[in-house]
């Protein structure tokens, strides 16, 4: 039995969450949990609430709403969302005040302290509003790949961009043209630790666009990455005079901070030092645009503190899109898991958003599609997995080697990982055990539920057509 450490990027908490969050880390997540506990690990699968990101501020201001009020309601809404979709988290914390969550910042910033200094920076500002364009509050053209981007992270290209290479940054409060204006910030030189973390990446298995990714980025050991952001959100810290440290440094000390709060609210479960070694093996799910953060900030993080666990796997999804057009809280362009949930059975959601999961690129939901699919594929599938075959096979045939089994067995390997196969071969399966011989299928069907269960968990534990009946 291994301890296993799961980890999904948090939504910022200035919305409900809709599809395209189910379709990115959290159901995959769920499916990876899933995996591993019918595997005898020991895991525990933690998210937090993103309550000092710059884009929350903003948000509640648009409303004129208080900040900490409205991220706390939607953080309500976050969890039950969660547990409409059947994706289980062990604990899914506040950050704001929560003194777990400093602490545990703290300790990463002592543990990479003798690579931070301060130094002067030269960041785009609006000189009407006084806004720095750290991140929500300006925008412009990216200076890697050229498309819309804050200055934090490029949703299109996953760099953290440079603010003074950026092009055409503008005021988000006022439109206007922003100019470059100094200030005084600490500067993290983590790029001296890219060579150990390439190391440690290149005996894990992930998806081969993250692959390039780092190769690129982890070239540069002289990177460096501002961690303070005075004048933006962020969590104000004592040692540099207030100034707040910004979301993206802080993502692992949240996970974290979740753990060890779990765990003492839990102690049956074991105990932080156990959990929080070098022994427990850590699986994070993001969406591509928290690579940097993730996969290079918070490695190095990891790797600067051995008595924590060491850098784990990093599991990749780009972008779902709705009818073609992006996914949009603010411009309500989206399906929210709440409504869809309250229409549809939760395993056909599932299946689905599965089968569309954009692991490796962008896909495109379409609900007319989905309705259509649900009539067609799903209803006839469900009926297969509820069906009892009356002959047995003497022979007491197995399905155990059969290709799909042993494609679907690969593909729940954390190294290969992709529920979106697991879920392709679950409805290849289904279709096989159905064409097969009678006296093959009662084993068929015992076989398809199993390869269900960590995608489907009300269908999949189903034992007999009574059961499926009295839930339904
Ligand atoms: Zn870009
Ligand atoms: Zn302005």
């Amino acid at each position: 039995m291994t301890r296993y450490i799961i980890t999904v990027t948090p939504p910022t908490p200035n919305g409900d969450l809709h599809l395209g969050h189910l379709a990115g880390p959290f159901l995959s997540a769920d499916v990876c949990r899933r995996v591993l506990l019918e595997q005898g690990h020991d895991v525990i699968m933690v998210c937090y609430s993103d309550d000092y990101q710059s884009y929350l501020p903003r948000k509640a201001g648009a409303l004129d709403r208080n900040s900490a009020d409205y991220a706390a309601l939607m953080h309500r809404a976050i969890k039950l969302s969660c547990e409409l979709a059947e994706v289980s988290f062990d604990h899914f914390p506040g950050t704001k005040d929560n003194i777990w969550f400093r602490n545990s910042v703290e300790h990463y910033l002592n543990c990479v302290e003798e690579d931070l200094s301060e130094e002067q920076m030269c960041i785009p500002r609006c000189p009407k509003c006084q806004k720095w364009g750290h991140e929500a509050w300006g925008r412009g053209a990216c200076n890697m790949c050229g498309a819309s981007s804050d200055a934090s992270q490029c949703e299109n290209c996953a760099a953290k961009p440079d603010p003074q290479k950026m092009t055409e940054m503008c005021c988000i409060n006022c439109g206007e043209a922003m100019e470059m204006a100094h200030q005084d910030a600490m500067v993290w030189a983590l790029g001296r630790h890219f060579e150990a973390i390439a190391q440690k990446h290149a005996t894990r298995g992930m998806r081969e666009n993250l692959r390039t990714y780092l190769a690129s980025w982890l070239n540069d050991t002289k990177d460096r990455w501002q961690i303070t952001r005075p004048g933006d959100a962020g969590l104000p810290m004592e040692r540099y005079s207030g100034d707040p440290v910004h979301t993206w440094f802080m993502g692992l000390s949240g996970y974290r901070a979740a753990i060890q709060e779990f765990l003492n609210q839990n102690p049956q479960r074991g105990s932080f030092e156990d959990w929080w070694s070098p022994h427990t093996e850590v699986v994070h799910f993001l969406g591509f645009d928290c690579s940097y953060s993730h996969a290079i900030g918070y490695a190095v993080q990891q790797h600067c503190d051995p008595n924590g666990p060491q850098v784990g796997r990093f599991l990749t999804n780009h972008f779902l899109k709705l009818d073609g057009d992006d996914f949009s809280t603010s411009r309500g362009n989206a399906v929210w898991i709440k409504d869809l949930t309250g229409l549809y059975p939760i395993d056909s959601i599932r299946l689905f958003t599965l089968l569309h999961a954009p692991e490796a690129k962008s896909e495109n939901f379409s609900l007319t599609e989905y309705k259509r699919w649900h009539h067609e594929s799903f209803l006839p599938l469900r009926n297969i997995m509820m069906s009892e075959s009356e002959a047995t096979d003497p022979k007491g045939s197995t399905w155990e080697d059969h290709p799909i089994i042993v494609a679907y067995r690969q593909a729940a390997q954390l190294d290969s990982f992709s529920p979106r196969l697991m879920a392709e071969m679950v409805m290849e399966f289904a279709s096989e055990v159905y064409a097969s011989l009678p006296t093959q299928r009662e084993s068929g069907y015992r076989a398809l539920r199993e390869l269900a269960k960590p995608l489907m968990p009300t269908l999949g534990s189903m034992v007999s057509k009574d059961n499926v009946n009295e839930s339904a």
